[in-house]
């Protein structure tokens, strides 16, 4: 059987990852999407194992340390990561493996998993950006700032990925998304 394809979809805060990744999965089940750990606090809601694995810092630092993560980074003064066991395990059984992260665990999973399909979902400016990042009312003002000035840095390094989508309207980019994960 032939191996599954491991897709990454990054960008900014505020870009639309979620919705994308949403809007894709209810088009193609069939795809798996991974399940992150993290250090920061469930928000109401979300569950155990289906949205997040929630861990302690030392809990994290000790996969960290095992080799148990595909990629990591920090986020928000938390810890974000891929744990690597189920990943490998649904790839060997043929399945496409979608990871929604952030941009410097997409940028370094080219060492771990050079065959990756690295995506980049950019926003069509700056002030669209920030107006999405507003209109969540999920985050402060300060969260706001900083989400901003991350992406101004996260943007250099788009160009050094396999494919760019701008996400201005969502169906023309969930289209080029398909696109560019079933063309081969
Ligand atoms: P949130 O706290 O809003 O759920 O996620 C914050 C950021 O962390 C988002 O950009 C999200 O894509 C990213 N993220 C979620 N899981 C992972 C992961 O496993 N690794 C990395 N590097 N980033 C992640």
């Amino acid at each position: 059987m032939a191996s599954g394809k491991l897709v990454v979809l990054t960008g900014p805060s505020g870009v639309g990852k979620g919705t994308l990744v949403r809007a894709l999965l209810a088009r193609h089940p069939e795809l798996y999407l991974s399940v992150s750990a993290t250090t920061r606090s469930p928000r109401e809601g979300e569950v155990e194992g289906i949205d997040y694995y929630f861990l302690s810092k030392p809990a994290f630092e000790t996969m960290i340390k095992q080799n148990q993560l595909l990629e990591w980074a920090e986020y928000a003064d938390n810890y974000y990561g891929t744990p690597i066991a189920k990943v490998e395990e649904k790839i060997k059984l043929g399945l496409n493996v979608l990871l929604e992260i952030e941009v410097i665990g997409a940028t370094t999973i080219k060492n771990s998993f050079p065959d990756a399909l690295r995506i980049f979902i950019l926003p069509p400016s700056l002030e669209e950006l920030e107006h999405r990042l507003r209109s969540r009312k999920t985050d402060s003002e300060t969260a706001i700032l900083n989400r901003l000035e991350r992406a101004k840095e996260e943007l250099k390094v788009s160009e050094e990925f396999d494919k760019r989508i701008i996400n201005d309207d969502l169906q023309v980019a969930l289209q080029e998304l398909e696109t560019t994960i079933f063309s081969d």
